[in-house]
C-alpha cells in the first residue's frame, strides 16, 4: 500500500521515496505526492529520479491493494526495489486540477440539483446536472465569481462512519451522501458553502481559483445539462 502523501497535503510538490515495486509499466513506491486517476480527476504527470536515471511518469493509476502506480510505460529506464527515489509532479498541471476541482464544488453549491458526472482537465471541466430548467448563464456566472472572490476556506477532515451517524445534522448538511462500510470518509468543506465526501485535491481557499468562466452550456437529454468551465489565465 502506498501511503498517500498528497490527501494530507495536496500541496505537496515532490517526496523521497523508496521503490517497493518495478512491473513491466510502473514503479510503485512506499509513498507518493502524485494523485491517482479517480472521482473525475485526472492522474498526475512527472519525473521520477534515482542515482544514475529518471523516468518520465505519463499517468498514475491505483494498483491491487493501494498500490499506486506511476506509470513510465515499457520502454523507460526504471530503478530496482529498495532504491530510494525522488518523485516530482508537473506542478503547473496539477495545481490547475486542483482550482478546476475545487470551482466544480463551487458550481454544484450554485446550482442545487443532482450530479450525475463530471471530468476535471486542465483546460476544461465540466459538471452534469439533473435538471430539465433552462440555465440562466449570467446568473450562475455571478454567483461562481462571486464565491471565488469571498474567498472561503477550504478544509478536509476524515470522520468514521459512527462518528457520521451519531450526527445527524451533518448527514443533512451534505450535499452528496457518502459511501457506506469503507469505515472512515473524506469530507471536503468549504466553509458556508459546500460539505461532501470527496478525495481529490483540492485549493486552500476559493480565492485561488482565480478567473473562471462558464463555457458551453448542452442539453444531453431531457434531465441533463451540461455545464463546461475554463480558467482565463
Ligand atoms: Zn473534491
Amino acid at each position: 500500500m502506498t501511503k498517500d502523501l498528497f490527501r494530507q497535503d495536496s500541496y505537496l510538490k515532490a517526496c523521497e521515496a523508496v521503490v517497493t515495486d518495478v512491473d513491466h509499466d510502473a514503479i510503485v513506491l512506499d509513498r507518493t505526492v502524485f494523485y491517482p486517476m479517480g472521482g473525475g480527476q485526472p492522474g498526475d504527470v512527472g519525473t521520477i529520479r534515482w542515482k544514475g536515471g529518471s523516468a518520465k511518469v505519463s499517468d498514475t493509476r491505483y494498483g491491487e491493494s493501494g498500490a499506486i502506480r506511476h506509470i513510465v510505460g515499457e520502454d523507460a529506464a526504471r530503478p530496482k526495489v529498495g532504491d530510494s527515489v525522488e518523485a516530482e509532479l508537473d506542478w503547473d498541471r496539477r495545481y490547475r486540477h486542483m482550482r478546476m476541482h475545487t470551482a466544480l464544488h463551487l458550481l454544484g453549491s450554485v446550482l442545487q440539483y443532482g450530479v450525475t458526472g463530471g471530468s476535471i482537465s486542465a483546460e476544461k471541466s465540466r459538471l452534469d446536472f439533473d435538471m430539465q430548467d433552462a440555465v440562466d448563464k449570467e446568473q450562475v456566472s455571478k454567483a461562481l465569481t462571486a464565491l471565488v472572490s469571498e474567498n472561503h476556506v477550504v478544509s478536509c477532515r476524515w470522520i468514521t462512519d459512527e462518528e457520521l451517524e451519531a450526527q445527524p445534522d451533518l448527514v443533512r448538511t451534505l450535499s452528496v451522501q457518502p459511501p457506506k462500510g469503507a469505515g472512515k470518509i473524506r469530507l471536503l468543506e468549504i466553509e458556508g458553502v459546500d460539505l461532501q465526501p470527496c478525495g481529490g485535491t483540492h485549493l486552500k481557499s476559493t480565492g485561488e481559483v482565480g478567473l473562471v468562466r462558464i463555457g458551453k452550456v448542452e442539453n444531453k437529454g431531457k434531465h441533463n445539462r451540461r455545464l463546461n468551465i475554463h480558467l482565463d489565465d
